[in-house]
């Protein structure tokens, strides 16, 4: 049977693009620390019909007739969402993480407000108050940074800094910071300052769900997720709350930021929820950080500098520009040729500017998505360092490419299926 027929008499070109990106990710190690492998079922869900319908406003409460399918399928999405958290309230429409932090803000901040997020060459995201995006731009933010010695939160140096600027909200939760985030703190200096607890959960939401790294949602007054990182949904997000923050939430959503959700992403939410819930998934979640500490001691044995010395979590940061005489961008680039798709980060007090950053930040959840385990990590290791100790070698990396492909063809990718291509 022909694969994807429709578009094969449509638009054969898009099919071809779509098949070529199939085997990119089945033939290479992807470990980029925010990206995975979804489902089957999600991707079923997230293709269907429900992408024709329009239905802005709330489950019960909205504009246009017809919603005699959709209102069950959010229900179900927020219903699973709060069980899922522990929370009082779940939206789950924002289009993606960065609106869902935008409507938040929208919702506990006026313009000018102070604002504490992580700085972004530390490991913070764009919308946490950086300068260049709207979040810097519209409230007063002064963000807080790591510590220098040990390159993790110093918790002192934060309640310090909240008590000077008395910010209206604290944000926690990043992109790149390899260790457990000790939510209970941040709640303790929100506190003492009078500021909302904001927890942004996005990486780090499957390894919450699967019970290895502790829920901010019972003590956060307001968090997000994004929905497509360790959890291993669509691309999408939801804002999860207290109660006494809902109305505000859901009224910054639509109509403050938002027109029509977009159901198909909501089913494929609810689809990811109802796997998160298996013991599949949390021996996934269990996995995912075994995984990634396997490979961070490989890379510590070929002398490589993690930042904060490690990871408790599926992210590991490490540091090639002074330890290994070679950019971040250059070992980034040398990598994805030999097979092994990673990102240029910078590393905390980076000397150098964030297009020319000192560091790569890889992570485990999507390898081990496809099975992966320890000896799979030190084999990886292995290469990483023959990689980026022969950069500059075409034939090393393209003899570790074919290498890579081979290991990769026994880890099947959830969602893709190589007979297909026949
Ligand atoms: C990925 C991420 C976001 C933004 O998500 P997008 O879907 O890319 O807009 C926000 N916050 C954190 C911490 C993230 O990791």
């Amino acid at each position: 049977m022909t694969y994807l027929p429709a578009l094969k008499d449509t638009d054969p070109e898009i099919r071809d693009l779509i098949i070529a990106e199939e085997k990119r990710e089945w033939d290479k190690i992807r470990l980029i620390p925010s990206e995975n492998y979804a489902s089957t079922a999600v991707l079923e869900a997230s293709g269907s019909v429900l992408t024709n319908k329009y239905s802005e406003g709330y489950p019960g409460k909205r504009y246009y007739e017809g919603q005699q399918i959709t209102d069950i399928v959010e229900t179900l999405a927020i219903e699973r969402a709060k069980k899922l958290f522990g929370v009082e309230h779940a939206n789950v429409q924002p289009y993606s993480g960065s609106p869902a932090n935008m409507a938040v803000y929208h919702a506990v901040l006026e313009p000018g407000d102070a604002i504490m997020g992580l700085a972004l060459p530390h490991g913070g995201h764009l919308t946490h108050g950086w300068k260049v995006n709207f979040s810097g731009k519209l409230y007063r933010s002064v963000p807080y940074e790591l510590d220098p010695q040990t390159e993790r939160l110093n918790f002192d140096k934060i309640r310090e800094q909240a008590l000077q600027v008395r910010p209206k909200v604290i944000i926690a939760g990043y992109t790149a910071y390899p260790r457990t985030i000790e939510w209970e703190k941040f709640r303790e200096i929100c506190d003492e300052v009078g500021a909302f607890f904001h927890a942004d959960t996005s990486h780090i939401t499957g390894l919450i769900v699967g019970g290895v790294h502790p829920n901010p949602f019972p003590i956060a007054d307001t968090g997000i997720t994004t929905t497509h990182k360790s959890l291993r949904g669509p691309r999408g997000a939801m804002i999860l709350c207290k109660a006494q923050f809902a109305e505000k939430v859901d009224k910054a959503i639509m109509p403050g930021l938002q027109g029509g959700p977009h159901n198909h992403t909501t089913a494929a939410i609810a689809v990811a929820l109802k796997e998160a819930t298996t013991p599949e998934f949390k021996a996934y979640a269990k996995q995912i950080v075994a995984n990634a500490k396997a490979l961070a001691d490989q890379l510590l044995t070929h002398g490589f500098r993690l930042v904060s010395g490690g990871t408790d979590n599926h992210l590991i940061l490490f540091e090639v520009q002074k330890s290994k005489g070679i950019g971040g961008r250059e070992a980034a680039k040398a990598l994805d040729a030999a097979g092994i798709v990673t990102n240029c980060n910078t590393v905390p007090f980076d000397p150098n500017p964030p297009f020319k950053p000192s560091g790569v930040r890889i992570g485990t959840p999507a390898i081990t998505s496809r099975g992966m385990k320890e000896p799979e990590m030190r084999k990886l290791g292995d290469w990483m360092s023959e990689v980026i100790e022969h950069a500059d070698d075409a034939k090393v990396l393209a003899r570790i490419a074919g290498e890579v492909r081979e290991l990769c063809q026994s880890f099947p990718c959830p969602g893709i299926d190589p007979k297909h291509w026949a």
